[in-house]
């Protein structure tokens, strides 16, 4: 837990999201600036800055069980979804918190940025 950190704090119950899934490991809730209909963060319990620092396959697991399990609740997995993790300054990440973008509900397209 770092208390400068907004999705430690929203992981702890400090600052207010809309909570959709949650595992042993991490917690998925809505983006505030949703870039698709549908637009969820996994993030996990723990600080982790970003995916150069996770090294732990378990906590891997949860996160892509937790991605997996957003899509079906919010009923995109069928026709398909996206999972983006923004890493570094080069690929756009600007919260150092390690998290998981489940994107769906209309055609996204590619190549992104
Ligand atoms: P990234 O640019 O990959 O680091 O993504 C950070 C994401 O966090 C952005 O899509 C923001 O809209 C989102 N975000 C920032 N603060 C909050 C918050 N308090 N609650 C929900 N999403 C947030």
């Amino acid at each position: 837990m770092t208390d400068s950190c907004v999705f430690c704090r929203i992981a702890q119950g400090d600052i207010p999201a809309v909570i959709i899934a949650e595992n042993a490991g991490a917690i998925a809730f809505r983006d505030l600036g949703p870039q698709a209909p549908t637009h969820v963060l996994v993030v996990p319990r723990l600080h982790i800055e970003s995916l150069n620092a996770l090294n732990d396959a378990g906590l891997a697991g949860d996160l892509l069980e937790l991605a997996r399990r957003v899509a079906e609740v919010e009923g995109i997995a069928r026709d398909g979804y996206r999972v983006v993790i923004n890493t570094g300054t080069d690929g756009g990440q600007s919260v150092f918190h390690l998290h998981l973008h489940v994107l769906g509900g209309r055609r996204l397209a590619w190549p992104p940025g």
